[in-house]
Parts: structure tokens; sequence; C-alpha cells
């Protein structure tokens, strides 16, 4: 069927924080953007709704965030009709102003006049010996366990890694009923204490973090600074069994569990960014590249907005605050009159979330010495088997002292989860094993497909999908004009 000619569209991904409140101010300058979202409702991750026929009040799904999660569900669903929502759809691929997006076995692709990319982000995880058994989760997966289901990830677990969200999901998790077997952090206590003057600049945030550790400790977990993670106990048939690590005073413990929840603060979901060509800077307090943003969202590439944890981790209160501010940025960019005052109201709060930010990089520092100095046994890619030792000779035999070519010869990021989970932890064990320099390992550059495509869509033959019939949407591609 011969499509119709179709006006590009403001295209919004992600309904988290960020995107919905993006999606709330263009509505109301009178725009009608197209909000895509991999997810079945929206929310994003920190406001994740139940499924349906679950009934958790809000005060029993989000705590202390009830009412921002309430607020911002409402919102979201009073705008229902004026703007499109494709849910469960994933963005999958993009090239110049074309989105590529996947709809269970249906495949479309969108032009787009802006694009605001509000993708989020996941957890940021360093390898460890045995983390390749079953019952090890990183700590979103085992909160999404939590929150969406209703499910703990194991009758005793471990939490282990470091950040904010490692308390969270602990006292969720003790809260909910479950045995936590203990909480390992690798940031020592004189690092929270150092970062106190940043994290003041919000202090119902840092009020509610000790909230947590204090329930924790009043729950009886223990919990413990300064540790060394060693090795995850078990075995390829049983799974994980224990967590042996040493504490701060370099003792050696070991702490009995059926499951491992880890997680070192969280990395941005840069995917889309970098497909789009965004230009990208080394930040060396989080020792991750960024994609660089001007201080109301605007991106190198002309027409793509970056907001929310997608663009930088400042948390939900910061992502609700960048939506709003990229989409009267796009809005003041096509000409359009914006509140002045109020865009100097969100730079301002934006600032202040910023400098909280800097106090939780400072209080949980990422752990690169213990990537540097992993046992050359330890798996480090995990989706095609690829341990430390295999990715060091690698770099001995072949010189490949930059991340993608030692992605070429060693195919550690080349799996299914194209280096969202190892890259971070791959590039520490490629600068420790040249100069030392981390800028200098560079990063592993995004390939399409962003993330892993239902099997369904390679099963469907090409003449066989669908058109997608929505209003400034395109017949469907064949696999080679889109890329596949
Ligand atoms: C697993 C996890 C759990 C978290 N839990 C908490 C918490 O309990 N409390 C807290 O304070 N902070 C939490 N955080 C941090 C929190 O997510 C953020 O501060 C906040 O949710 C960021 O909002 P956002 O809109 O930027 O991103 P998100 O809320 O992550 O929303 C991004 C949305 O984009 C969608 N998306 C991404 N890529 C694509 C694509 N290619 N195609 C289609 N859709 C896409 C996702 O499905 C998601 O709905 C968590 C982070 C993670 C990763």
């Amino acid at each position: 069927m011969a499509a119709a000619a179709v006006e590009p569209r403001v295209v919004v991904v992600g309904a988290g924080p960020a995107g919905s409140r993006c999606v709330e101010a263009l509505v109301k300058a009178g725009i009608r953007p197209l909000v895509i979202d991999e997810s079945a409702r929206s929310g994003g991750q920190i406001y994740r709704r139940q499924p349906d026929n679950f009934t958790r009040s809000a005060e029993q799904l989000y705590g202390s965030e009830a009412a921002k999660a309430t607020r911002l569900h409402k919102s979201f669903d009073g705008l229902q009709g004026r703007f499109d929502y494709w849910p469960e759809s994933l963005i999958w691929n993009l090239a110049g102003n074309r989105i590529f997006v996947v709809r269970g076995a249906q495949q479309c692709s969108v032009e787009f006049s802006s694009l605001v990319i509000c993708s989020g982000a996941t957890d940021r995880l360093l390898p460890v010996p045995g983390w390749n058994y079953s019952g090890c989760y990183s700590l979103g997966g085992a909160q999404i366990a939590l929150k969406a289901q209703a499910c703990a990830i194991g009758a005793e677990v471990v939490f282990m890694g470091t950040g904010p969200l490692l308390y969270l999901v602990a006292a969720q998790y003790a809260k909910a009923g479950a045995r936590v077997a203990g909480v390992l952090d690798t940031s020592p206590f004189y690092r929270r204490v150092a970062a106190l003057p940043d994290l003041l600049a919000n202090p119902r945030a840092l009020y509610h973090g000790l909230g947590l550790t204090a329930s924790l400790y009043l729950k009886g977990v223990p919990v413990y600074s300064g540790v060394e993670p060693l090795a995850i106990e078990g075995d390829a048939a049983a799974g994980v069994s224990a967590v042996r690590f040493r504490d701060g005073r370099g003792r050696e413990k070991q702490l009995h569990c059926d499951a491992v929840a880890m997680g070192y603060h969280l990395r941005p979901e840069t995917q889309l960014a970098d497909l789009a060509r965004c230009q990208f800077d080394f930040d060396a307090s989080t020792r991750q590249w960024l994609p660089r943003i001007d201080r109301d969202g605007r991106s190198t590439v002309a027409d793509i907005y970056l907001a929310g944890d997608g663009a930088r981790i400042r948390g939900a209160d910061a992502a609700e605050a960048s939506g709003e501010l990229a989409a009267l940025a796009l809005l003041a960019d096509r000409g359009q009159a914006v509140d002045s005052q109020r865009v100097a109201r969100l730079q301002q709060q934006l600032g202040q979330l910023e400098r909280f930010a800097r106090g939780l990089a400072k209080a949980f520092p990422w752990p690169h010495q213990l990537a540097a100095q992993l046992a050359d046994a330890t798996v480090l890619c995990r989706c095609e088997v690829v341990t430390v030792g295999e990715m060091r000779s690698t770099i001995a035999l072949t010189g490949a002292s930059e991340a993608n070519r030692a992605k070429a010869f060693s195919r550690v990021g080349m799996g299914r989860c194209q280096g969202r989970y190892c890259a971070n932890a791959g590039a520490e064990v490629i600068a420790a094993a040249t100069d030392g320099d981390i800028c200098s390992a560079g990063r592993l550059r995004a390939q399409a497909p962003v993330k892993p495509l239902p099997l369904a869509l390679v099963e469907v033959a090409p003449e066989d999908w669908l058109e997608v019939s929505a209003e400034g949407v395109d017949p469907v591609l064949k696999p080679a004009e889109a890329g596949l």
C-alpha cells in the first residue's frame, strides 16, 4: 500500500519522569508529540507501575515518593488523546532523522523533526568471580522483580556494590519481608562524610538516604562499608551459595545466600545519542563518557535534545526538571514563545540537583581499582563468555589499547548487551593493561540494535510484516533498508 506523505514529528523517547514532563510541556504549547517507550506503562524506572491486576497502594510501591509518582502518572494519563503513545515499542536504530521501531512482530520507521531522548539509565556493573552463576542479578533487576511482580530474587539475598540504589533496594526488600543477608558497600564510610557539603544541596534526599540505612540497622541487617568483593561462591548447577569479601579492616568474611543483587550506581543509556552522532566528553568524576549538552538539554546535533538519566545521572527530580527544560528549549528553537522565568527556575533547580549528584559520585565512587586487579579467570563479558585473562592476552598479542579495537579482537561488548554491562569494566581492564589512562581506552561506539530484538521479528518473513497505520508513520521497511 502506498503511504501518504507525512509531516515529520516531534518524537519523545521514554515515558519516565523526564519524558512525561517533556510531553506535558509540548502538549501545553500545542504540539502533538509521538511518545515511544518499550515498557507496557508509563512511569519509567522509579515510578514503574504494577500490572493492572495488582492492587498495592502507591504508598506501598513508592514509599516516601508516592505523592510524586501519583502526580506524574495522573499528569501523563490526563493528557491521553493529546499525544500519540506507543507503549511496548522499542527504538532499536537511528539513522539521520529517522528512528526504527519494533512493536511485537511489527516494524516501522518514523521520520522526526525533533527528537527528545529521555532513555534513562541502567545499572553499572563490575565483574567479580562467580557473577555469572544463576541467582546473581543487577540491583535494578532485583528492584523490578519486587516493584512489577511483587517477587524477591531469592529467599536470602546479599546486596553488593555501591550507590544510593544499593541501600534503597535492600531496604525495600527488608520492608517487603525478604531476608537480607547483608549489604556490602565498596565505598568507605569516610567518603560519605567528605561528600556531606555537596549532599546537603538536597537535604530531603539526604535525610531519606540516612533513614534507609537506619531502617536496615534496625532490622538487624549487617551493613559493611569499604569492602573488597572477593567472589560469589556457588556452582553452575545450583547457582549462588555465598559471597566472600574483605571487610573495611581487611578481614575475610563470607555471607551465605541464594541470590545476589549487585550494582555500582548507574550509567546513562546513551546509545541513541551516539547513533545520532552527538559529541561525548569524558567525565572524570564518574569515569564515564557523557553526551555533551547545554544547560537546557540541547545536544551537539541540531534537533536532538537529551534529558533525564539518559544524559546525566542526577535523579528523578532532576529528570522531571530536565525533561521540561528540553521541551522548552525545543519550543524556543522553533521560534515559539517560552516563559523565561520558568526556564530560569528550572535551570536553578537543576543546578542544585547537579551539586547533589556530584556529592553522590564522591560518596559512592566507581571502584575502578577493583576492575584493574580482577583475577584472569573472572568472566568479563557474560554474553560472549570472555574472561579478563582472555582480554588481557588479546591486548598483549594485538596491541589493541582502545575499546573498539579490543572488542574486534576479543568480542568483549559484541554480544546481546552490546557492551551496556561490560564496557565500563572492559575499559578499566584495557587502561590497567596499557598506559593506565582510562581516557585513551576510549568508549565503545553504539551499534544497532541498541537492545536485543525479539525473535518474533526474525521469524516473520519481510513480506508478512504488517504496516503500522498511525498518523505520521511510514509503512514498514524491508530489512536491508532498516539496517538489519
Ligand atoms: C533499574 C533502575 C531502578 C531505579 N529505581 C530508582 C528508585 O527506586 N528510586 C530512585 O530515586 N531512583 C531510581 N532509579 C534512578 C531513576 O531511574 C531515575 O532517577 C529516574 O527514573 C530517571 O528518569 P528518566 O525519565 O530519566 O529515566 P527512566 O525513568 O529510566 O525512563 C526511561 C524510559 O525510557 C524507555 N526507553 C529507554 N530506551 C528506550 C528505547 N530504545 N526505546 C523505547 N523506550 C526506551 C524506558 O523503557 C523507560 O521507561 C533507578 C534506576 C534504574 C536503572
